[in-house]
């Protein structure tokens, strides 16, 4: 019988989340909501030292931002918690027993130095069948020792016992069948008394065994840790609820050599981090896709297709259409060059499909920011506004930039614009305009163009340098939607009212400049 499908992402809460880490809990949602199963969150938070407070606020957030939702984890509970590791140690510790109890694993009280001194007497020292006798462990001495520096409170580790010459097999779907053989492998340290804590491998298999875990999606940086979790699995009798493994393909600097780095965006001018982190030691800020003005179905579709294809050349696809169409089978195995531009590209078609409405709410944010009360203007207002601009913009940033001008009228004027378009005829003609349009008893578009243009047309008058200083005066440069659609959603008011500010405000002696 085919088992439920259960995945679950296991992010270590030690710092922002890696946007290669949301693409694997994307994918894990893709896969889980594709095939009617559970979404687990998983708080892998066992290695204390590299604890991170707000760590895992972060990952909740971006989740949530993102649309990725969690059917069962500390927030949303479910039958299977605590779902934060610190919290299982009771779990774990029977699970240790077990495998000490069972002789598949040993106590070793090597100190931290008398490893160094191994590693520098032997080359390519690994604490394996060829070395472990030689060590200070259950293995190499008496049973009464053993119990004597434990009761005294000296520090160990577990560490798992691997027979060597065995070929171990990982059944990937993305990479088929992998084999390695089990003498590569180490003794890992699976528990450390100094913090009565698991290690990631320990506490990795026996909560996908214990929460039945059915696949395993994760980044390729874990497939080295597949074959000792393929051990453990056999090792606590578990083998036919193995779980699937699926490792996915790499992120790589957009120019495709190396694997993705903070310091490429960085250097590229890129996040790296669905949102913005504020690091709590050094407070120092990270860019992320939020603020930078990304909407989040742009960026899911952005990431989705990173290492990932639906079969055709389609891109634009919403979360239900990814849903519908993921497969493995579509899953490269080579890395994905994370090609930042796109990302904008896929920005730019999301505004395109959103409404000016919907967008409006986006941005008040960014209207806050630059001094603007969104609640001073209507909501259609706001969303006609968007609407006339959003064709130029890529980001919610660059939205705002394109529709300031509806909001707050030009405090200054483009200079070149000046020198080009604003004549010593120009102040009269700017007088002029405001009774043409004082006239007007329709405002819209289609009704004040023609009797605008005919009035330049009957004055004789150059239609450029009229249309142009008209725009200056209201926009602040020669840019922008079709003047008239601008004035119209303005109004009679507002527009008349730029013009003479404008002709108080440009100079003559700009003019001339
Ligand atoms: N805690 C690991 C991480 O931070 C989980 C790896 C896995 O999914 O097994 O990614």
């Amino acid at each position: 019988m085919e088992r439920k499908v259960r995945v679950r992402f296991a992010p270590s809460p030690t710092g922002p989340l890696h946007i290669g880490g949301v693409r694997t809990a994307l994918y894990n949602y893709l896969f889980a909501r594709q095939s009617g199963g559970d979404m687990i969150l998983r708080i892998e938070d066992t290695d204390s030292n590299r604890f991170v407070p707000g760590a895992e606020e972060y990952i909740n957030e971006a989740l949530e931002w993102l649309g990725i939702g969690i059917d069962e984890g500390v927030r949303q509970g479910g039958a299977y918690g605590p779902y934060k590791q610190s919290e299982r140690r009771d779990i774990y510790r029977t699970h240790v027993k077990q495998l000490l109890d069972n002789n598949r694993a040993y106590i070793a009280f090597d100190t931290p130095d008398e490893l160094e001194r191994a590693r520098a007497e032997h080359k390519n020292f690994q604490y394996d069948a060829s070395t472990r006798l030689q060590m200070r462990n259950s293995l190499t001495m008496p049973r009464e020792e053993v119990d004597r520096l434990i009761a005294e409170g000296h520090p160990y580790v577990v560490r798992f016992l691997i027979e060597p010459g065995r070929d171990v097999k990982v059944d990937d779907l993305i990479r088929g069948e992998v084999t390695i053989n089990s003498s590569i492998l180490d003794d890992k340290v699976l528990y450390k008394s100094a913090d009565d804590l698991p290690t990631y491998h320990l506490a990795n298999i026996v909560d996908d065994h214990l929460m039945e875990v059915s696949h395993v999606i994760r980044g390729e940086e874990w497939l080295p840790s597949a074959p000792l979790h393929v051990l453990l699995y056999e090792a606590f009798g578990w083998q036919d609820t193995m779980p699937r493994f699926v490792h996915l393909p790499l992120l790589l600097k957009p120019d495709g050599k190396g694997k993705l780095s903070k310091r490429d965006g960085d250097r590229l001018g890129f996040p790296v981090f669905p949102l913005e982190w504020h690091d709590p030691a050094s407070g120092a800020v990270s860019a992320g896709y939020r603020e930078q003005g990304y909407l989040p179905q742009a960026v899911v579709n952005f990431l989705a297709l990173l290492g990932w294809n639906p079969g055709d050349d389609t891109e634009l696809m919403d979360m239900d259409e990814l849903i519908r169409k993921f497969s493995f089978s579509h899953c490269s195995k080579s890395g994905a060059r994370f090609a930042f531009e796109k990302g904008k590209w896929f920005n730019h078609e999301y505004l395109m499909q959103t409404s000016g409405k919907e967008l409006a709410a986006l941005l008040r944010p960014e209207m806050e920011r630059h001094g603007v009360n969104p609640d001073d203007f209507s909501e259609e207002y706001t969303a006609a506004a968007i609407d006339l601009v959003k064709s130029r913009a890529n980001l919610l940033s660059d939205l705002w930039e394109q529709v300031r001008f509806f909001f707050t009228a030009p405090e200054t004027y483009a200079e070149k614009d000046i020198r080009k378009r604003w004549k010593p005829e120009t102040p009269a003609q700017m007088e002029e305009l405001i009774s043409v349009l004082e006239s007007l008893p329709d405002f819209s578009s289609a009704a004040a163009e023609p009797v605008v243009l005919a009035w330049i047309a009957d004055k004789g008058y150059h239609l450029g340098n009229v249309m142009n200083a008209f725009r200056l005066a209201v926009v602040g440069e020669c840019k922008g939607p079709h003047m008239f659609d601008i004035s119209a959603l303005m109004g009679k008011e507002e527009t008349t009212r730029r013009i003479r500010r404008s002709i108080e405000r440009i100079t003559p002696d700009n003019a001339q400049g």
